[in-house]
């Protein structure tokens, strides 16, 4: 093995990543290094470059760092005081970092954690490179059949999708609605779990007609055109004028955030997922105390979380649709993803 290794990396402060020749992590103490299989592709990577130098002082992140916040891989070697670790274990890793000994750890909201400012991929080194260096084994999750190579996006876009659909399903008995907005990597993952826990009815909404078309093989049961008007009337019609009981949003923009409230049913629950950075323009006790409505926002997906996902995938009960790159078609991979060329999820192969 050569003692440098390729990773697709950010070097400075509000530029694009390069791909770089740096040196293979040795673990130290308690560390374990990860040989990759596989690194998803996130929409957060493309807002790498745009992310201001103040990062460094307000949330400890330090450049350079590789990139990569999805892995899939096998482990590879590790420092003293590791036990229980088997060389060449397929393993995903955890994607939202986590101490383990804080009150939201214990518990178990560990994607609430204070140490999340920080992961890998973000601010520190991350999986877009040959091998990955872990501080401790906390996110390592022994894969029961599936390939390493697919398993990145469900640690992430899987994962935080399974989490909304985690804090809504007891909502979901028969005759009851859901409405996924926004059918691409996270709604598509969405609409499975809404299907294998919940007997819920489910519309989902989205503009991307290719995207459309695969909401309803997901197993949705109505897809509408995100682009229509009176969407929110729509949904009151398709559903005799109860509305939806559970919204997923996962685009969050003035407009979905409108509709999603405009359409919940009485007693309805609003998650807010997309970073779409919308607003909501009227008084919220009109908005939603009428219905008794509640509404909530979360950000990534609990360890607990990812190990149920994974245990759907080594089952071979999700579909995880994904495009292979190369390390060295990184940059051609964040182009597809930023023109939205991509129908299911960019995976980086070393
Ligand atoms: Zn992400
Ligand atoms: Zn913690």
């Amino acid at each position: 093995m050569t003692d440098t290794m390729r990773a697709y990396r950010m070097i400075h402060w509000q530029e694009p990543p390069v791909l770089d020749e740096v040196k293979v992590p040795e673990p130290g103490p308690g560390q374990v290094r990860i040989k990759v299989a596989g690194n998803g592709l996130c929409q957060s990577d493309l807002h790498m470059p745009h992310i201001p130098a103040a990062m460094e002082e307000l949330m400890g992140w330090k450049m350079p760092f590789t990139l990569g916040h999805e892995v899939g891989g096998w482990v590879d070697r590790w420092g003293p005081g590791v036990t229980g670790l088997v060389e060449g274990q397929a393993v995903a890793i955890v994607s939202t970092r986590s101490c383990g000994a804080c009150l939201e750890c214990d518990a178990g909201a560990d994607n609430a954690c204070d140490s999340n400012h920080v992961g890998r991929g973000y601010g520190m080194d991350g999986g877009i490179a040959d091998y990955l260096l872990l501080e401790n084994d906390r996110p390592i999750i022994p894969l029961a059949g599936l390939d390493p190579k697919l398993a990145g996006p469900f640690t992430d876009a899987g994962t935080t999708s399974y989490h909304g659909v985690t804090r809504v399903k007891e909502r979901l008995g028969r005759g009851r609605t859901a409405l996924v907005i926004g059918a691409g990597g996270l709604g598509g993952f969405a609409i499975q779990y809404l299907k294998i826990l919940t007997r819920a009815r489910i519309i989902a909404v989205e503009i991307d007609a290719k995207k459309r078309e695969r909401a309803l093989d997901l197993g949705a049961d109505v897809c509408l055109d995100g682009a229509m008007e009176d969407l929110a009337g729509e949904i009151r019609k398709l559903t005799e004028g109860r509305g939806a009981d559970a919204v997923l949003d996962f685009v969050g923009n003035d407009a979905t955030i409108a509709t999603s409230i405009a359409a919940l049913a009485k007693l309805g629950g609003y998650i807010l997922i997309g970073a779409g950075e919308g607003r909501l323009d009227m008084p919220l006790m009109s908005a939603l105390a009428s219905k008794s409505a509640w509404v909530t926002s979360f950000i990534g997906g609990t360890i607990s979380d990812t190990r149920e996902v994974l245990a759907l995938a080594d089952q071979g009960m999700l579909r995880n649709d994904v495009e292979f790159f190369g390390i060295e078609e990184a940059p051609k991979a964040m182009e597809a993803l930023e023109a939205g060329r991509l129908v299911g999820r960019a995976v980086i192969v070393p």
